[in-house]
C-alpha cells in the first residue's frame, strides 16, 4: 500500500489537488492507496495515528506545498512540522518516506536534511512516486525514477526531473474530499497547464513545474471541472502560471468549458498576464 499525508495544515484549507493527482495516477496504477489529510483533521496527530495504525505501507508519500505562510506578521514556517511529521511517520511503520510538492521541488535538498525523510521527488510526481514505488517493491533502479532525489553512499543523488510535455492527471477527482474542503471555504484548484518559459526574477513556479509550457488537453480539463461539480464545488481557483500564455490554449480551455455549458454553473479565478488580452478571450 501508498500512503500519501497532505502536511498542509494552514487555515483556511485549502485542498491538495497535486497529492489528489498523485494518489489517482497510483490507484490508475494498481497500487493500493491511503490519502492522510491533515488539512482537514481537528488532531492532525491523533489522524496521522490512527491512519497508519495497521495499514503497514510499503512507501509513505509526503505532499510539502509551503515552506512559510509568505505573511510577515505571522511568518510562520512549516519545516519544523514537516520533521514533526517524519519524526511521527517512523514511529508508527518502518516504511520509506518520500517528500514531494511544490515547497519541496524548491528547496529540496535543504529540506530533507533538515527533515530526514529518505526520498524527495523534483517536478510532477505521478510517474515518478509509482515509479519509486515499483523499485521498492524490486523492480527497477532507482536512476529511473524521474526527479528523485536517494541518497548513494552519503551523498544525495539528483535524477533529471521529466516534465513530461502533456501531463496527464486523474480527472474524478474523488480521492480527497473537496466537498469539505469546499463548505469549510477552502480554495478548490485544477490545473490548465504546468511550468512557465517566462523569467520573472521574484518567481519560483519554473522551479518547481519546469520552464517549458506543457499543456494539458482542454477536453480533460472540462471533464475535471465537471467532476468538481458534480460534488457541488462550483467554484475553482487554476493552480496554474498567467492563464492567458499561451494565449491560444487559454481561449481552447474557455470554448471547452463552453461546449459543455459550464459557463453559468461555474465560477472561476486565474492568475492573467497584462497582454495578451483582448476583446476575443475575454468573450470566451
Ligand atoms: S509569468 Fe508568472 S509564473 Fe511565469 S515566471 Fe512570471 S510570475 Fe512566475
Amino acid at each position: 500500500m501508498l500512503v500519501l499525508v497532505n502536511t498542509n495544515t494552514m487555515q483556511p484549507p485549502i485542498a491538495p489537488v497535486g497529492l489528489e493527482y498523485v494518489a489517482a495516477a497510483a490507484h490508475e496504477a494498481g497500487i493500493a492507496v491511503r490519502v492522510i489529510d491533515l488539512g482537514l483533521a481537528d488532531d492532525p496527530a491523533a489522524t496521522l495515528e490512527t491512519g497508519l495504525a495497521g495499514c503497514d505501507p510499503v512507501l509513505v508519500g509526503l505532499s510539502f506545498r509551503n515552506a512559510d505562510d509568505c505573511f510577515w506578521p505571522s511568518a510562520q514556517w512549516f519545516v519544523a512540522d514537516l520533521r514533526d511529521i517524519v519524526d511521527r511517520v517512523r514511529r508508527y511503520c518502518d516504511a520509506p518516506i518520500c517528500v514531494g510538492g511544490v515547497a519541496f521541488s524548491i528547496f529540496r535538498r535543504p529540506v530533507l536534511d533538515r527533515v530526514g525523510a529518505d526520498f524527495g521527488i523534483v517536478g510532477d510526481g505521478e510517474q515518478a512516486l509509482v515509479r519509486l514505488y515499483r523499485v521498492i517493491t524490486g523492480q527497477g533502479p532507482l536512476e529511473g525514477v524521474p526527479g528523485l532525489i536517494w541518497r548513494r553512499k552519503d551523498h544525495w543523488h539528483e535524477n533529471d526531473p521529466a516534465w513530461p510535455l502533456s501531463p496527464k492527471v486523474g480527472t474524478h477527482r474523488d480521492l480527497v474530499d473537496n466537498a469539505t474542503y469546499f463548505a469549510r471555504g477552502g480554495q478548490i484548484g485544477f490545473e490548465t497547464k504546468r511550468g512557465c518559459d517566462r523569467g520573472c526574477v521574484y518567481c519560483a513556479d519554473p522551479l518547481a513545474k519546469g520552464r517549458t509550457l506543457r499543456l494539458r488537453d482542454p477536453d480533460e480539463v472540462a471533464d475535471e471541472v465537471e467532476s468538481l461539480l458534480r460534488q457541488g464545488v462550483d467554484v475553482l481557483h487554476t493552480c496554474d502560471a498567467e492563464f492567458n500564455i499561451p494565449y491560444t490554449h487559454a481561449v481552447a480551455i474557455c470554448e471547452a468549458f463552453e461546449r459543455r455549458g459550464l459557463g453559468d454553473r461555474l465560477r472561476w479565478y486565474a492568475y492573467l498576464a497584462v497582454v495578451p488580452f483582448d476583446a476575443a478571450l475575454a468573450a470566451a
